[in-house]
């Protein structure tokens, strides 16, 4: 009865771990597939096929049709228009009419700095959310390397003939990434599917046992009975001692062997369960091993899921998590709490002027000097590329801008150097509390805004609102 509560037990276990595991899965989907949608939306506006085969693309996300032998071919079709980007478009021929003509030309004129610029900017778009990705799916450790050799490509090359590589070779890792997850889903379902086959026959092996020995008892049973009858008949009957005494000798041996073959028999069965049990209790011993590696497992990923690669902080998924939490609990205690957006000033210059790499290396460090003289109640996230945020919990806002003056007065001191040249770094803060009739939005906006001011009000500064 035992093991039979513990397996059902292992039996719950198992589903919702599948559960855990789907929803994990649903959620790097819907990433990769918000990247795309925004990779997509980026893309658009240079060739009318190209615009339909990405609205395809989308129609496809929004409808969740996603077949993956379609997807290879639309894929394929992409391909091709982008490399038609690269063939000027002849110019007009005599049957397109006047209007048109002019058009483009006007158009061929006006378009060609512009050209390179917006695909510059996709491409290091393309490579920004690369990154994203990178930090919350796994692929194994060769596509892991080469989608930071192409993220480091897509995100310093100007070359136009290897960024278009470059974001060709981003459509095969999504795909690899989706099929990879898919994969493992999969691989996950089958062991599950064969605990619950192990579980299946052991069930079936002790209900064999148990209507054997049912059907042996009642013969057993039977038989005793039957003979006792027979033994009291001849009692009645019998007119002669010693025929009496012969003929209930013979039916207490008959009893006697009856009750020996039942013994027998229940030895056997007694042995077979038992090499049953400890069969089990092996395979038990194996599923918990595994179970428990599956635990770490997903403990992992989904801190890695949580966390920024780049910053080591948490990311912006652990953001929204946590604002959500904190919100919770303003609502029902209505203590003071407050949220903070704070992003580098010009940041863009620091890229331009000393390259991506010092870039990361800003964010990296401006990061750990934030996290690091923070309190431990208070949480901060990178928000996306220069920004970060804050909730600062029992915080008034006047109490908050303090704080933030302070880190920000000391980020600005920090004595950062790039190519032998000191360069000072300054950010830009807004910050507001929660008000009645706030939602996690409202709050946030109003923080937003806030930043806004800050940075027309000349940077390198906090303004509450
Ligand atoms: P402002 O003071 O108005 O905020 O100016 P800014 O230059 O900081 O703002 P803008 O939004 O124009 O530029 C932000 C830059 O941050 C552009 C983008 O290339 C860069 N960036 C975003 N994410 C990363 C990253 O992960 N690494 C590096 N190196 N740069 C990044
Ligand atoms: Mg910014
Ligand atoms: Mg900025």
């Amino acid at each position: 009865m035992a093991s039979e509560e513990s397996w059902k037990e292992k039996y719950l276990q198992a589903l919702s771990e599948a559960e855990r595991h789907e929803h994990q899965w649903q959620t790097q989907r819907e990433l990769l597939e918000r990247m795309l949608v925004r990779t997509s939306l980026a893309s658009e506006g240079q060739r009318p096929e190209l615009d339909s085969l990405l609205g395809r693309l989308r129609s496809d996300i929004r409808r969740q049709t996603i077949d993956v032998e379609t997807w290879r071919q639309l894929q394929e079709q992409i391909d091709r228009q982008i490399a038609l980007l690269d063939d000027p478009q002849p110019p007009a021929t005599s049957h397109v009419p006047v209007s048109e003509q002019h058009k483009s030309v006007v158009a061929g004129d006006s378009t060609d700095i512009s050209d390179t610029d917006n695909r510059l900017i996709i491409a290091r778009r393309v490579g920004q959310l690369l990154g994203q990705l990178l930090g919350q799916v796994t692929l194994g450790p060769e596509a892991e390397a080469k989608a930071r050799e192409l993220q480091n490509t897509l995100l310093s090359s100007n070359d136009w003939s290897v960024l278009r590589q470059g974001l060709n070779q981003v459509a095969e890792l999504v795909i690899e990434a989706v099929t990879r997850s898919q994969r493992e889903f999969e691989a996950f379902l089958k062991r599950l599917d064969d605990r619950l086959e192990t579980l299946r026959q052991h069930f079936s092996q002790q209900s064999v046992t148990q209507i054997s020995r049912q059907d042996d008892t009642e013969t057993l049973d039977r038989e005793i009975r039957d003979e006792l009858s027979r033994v009291s008949d001849d009692i009645t009957k019998s007119q002669d001692l010693d025929g009496l005494k012969v003929s209930v000798s013979q039916r207490l041996e008959f009893i006697g062997n009856a009750l020996g073959r039942f013994r027998l028999r229940e030895k056997q069965r007694e042995t077979l369960q038992s090499q049953q049990l400890e069969a089990m209790q092996h395979k038990i011993a194996a599923m918990e091993a595994h179970s428990e590696q599956m635990k770490t497992q997903v403990r992992k990923e989904r801190e890695r899921a949580m966390t920024d690669l780049l910053t080591q902080l948490p990311n912006r998924e652990a953001w929204q998590e946590r604002l959500s939490f904190e919100y919770n609990r303003w609502q029902r205690y209505h203590h003071a709490l407050t949220v903070a957006v704070i992003d580098i000033d010009l940041f863009k210059r620091i890229n331009d002027s000393y390259g991506h790499k010092a870039g990361d290396r800003v964010l990296q460090l401006v990061a750990r000097e934030l996290s690091s003289r923070l309190r431990t109640t208070d949480f901060i996230a990178r928000y996306g590329g220069e920004e970060f945020v804050l909730l600062m919990p029992e915080t008034s806002v006047e109490d908050a801008v303090v704080v933030i003056d302070q880190l920000r007065e000391y980020v600005a001191g920090l004595p950062f150097h790039f190519g032998g040249k000191p360069v000072t770094i300054t950010f830009s803060a807004g910050l507001s509390e929660l008000v009645d009739g706030d939602t996690e939005d409202t709050v946030f906006d109003r923080a937003d805004r806030a930043l806004y001011q800050a940075k027309e009000a000349g940077r390198n500064c906090a303004v509450a609102n």
